[in-house]
């Protein structure tokens, strides 16, 4: 059944607690979103054995959904010692991961560097393959997830980020709205550029999507910083549109630097959509019955 989640990236920035056991609960408790993606994004991240335990927990009894995002410096088309380092944290933090009962870790794959497109995706699938091969080995659970990225320099258009879920099993992307609207120096801004987007997806028959959303400032293709989503010049109603008209379980993710506010918006906004649709004045975004 078609289900929509929404969350923010991090512990949110209204919550005093300042661990991501504060945050979880803030999140269900106080803002009435259902996902977080939690950021394990500086260096070595260590939490505790019982912080783990009660976020799990958290999540099973509040149906609360997890993603994690993996330390930013990565790159899996690296030299050998880079890619190395690349997989060391990649297992740290899908460890991390699996043991908070996350459903996916979030990765930048790489750069190409001196090399081509082709030869950069080579070595990405390669390598991506490694990592996955590995998380089974250790029987983590959780899927490896590619996103979509914002700079020219860096390797993961739309297209790209496909091309290795395609080709290596269970791998899934991170549709960053913001960054692949940068890079296409605005591209995302009617619905029907939305709509092909998704149509590009639909091969790899996804049962939820992954959907990262911030405003964003960006020039010749390439994204500078994150902007409230009301300050960007991309629209969010025709995603929101298209994930109703679809009928796609998706989970939303504020990357806005307003975090669980800009959350909240989209929350509105997502039910603004429902009640258009059924003409009440009154809607949970939790709740698509009337409209599925
Ligand atoms: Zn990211």
């Amino acid at each position: 059944m078609t289900q929509i989640r929404i969350g923010q990236a991090g512990i949110p920035l209204s919550c005093k607690g300042r661990t991501n056991k504060d945050g979880i609960a803030y999140t269900h408790n106080q803002l009435d979103l259902n996902a977080i993606e939690i950021q394990f994004v500086r260096g070595l991240y260590i939490m505790a054995d019982e912080e783990a335990a009660f976020i799990k927990n958290f999540a099973e009894e509040n149906d609360m959904e997890i993603h994690v995002h993996a330390p930013y410096y990565i790159n899996l088309a690296g030299e050998a010692d880079e890619v190395e380092m690349s997989f060391e944290k990649i297992m740290r933090a899908a460890t991390m991961a699996d043991n908070i009962g996350a459903e996916t870790v979030i990765i930048h794959p790489g750069f190409y560097g001196e090399n081509s497109e082709k030869k950069t995706m080579k070595l990405i699938i390669k390598n991506v393959k490694k990592i996955t091969g590995m998380m089974k080995k250790e029987k983590i659970r959780v899927k490896l997830a590619i996103e979509t990225m914002g700079k020219q320099k860096v390797f993961g258009t739309l297209d790209e980020v496909i091309e290795v879920c395609k080709s290596v099993k269970d791998v899934v992307p991170v549709i960053d709205l913001a960054h692949i609207h940068a890079r296409g120096n605005g591209c995302l801004k009617e619905r029907k550029s939305f709509e092909e987007m998704f149509d590009k997806l639909v091969p790899l028959k996804l049962k939820k999507y992954i959907i990262h959303v911030t405003g964003v400032l960006y020039e010749d293709g390439n994204e500078f910083y994150h902007l409230p989503i009301k300050k960007g010049d991309m629209p969010i109603a025709p995603v929101i549109e298209i994930i109703l008209d679809r009928k796609y379980t998706a989970t939303l993710i504020s990357e806005s630097p307003l975090l669980e506010h800009d959350a909240v918006y989209i929350k509105l906004q997502v039910e603004k959509a429902i009640m258009k649709r059924t003409g009440k004045e009154e809607a949970h975004y939790k709740d698509l019955s009337e409209i599925a």
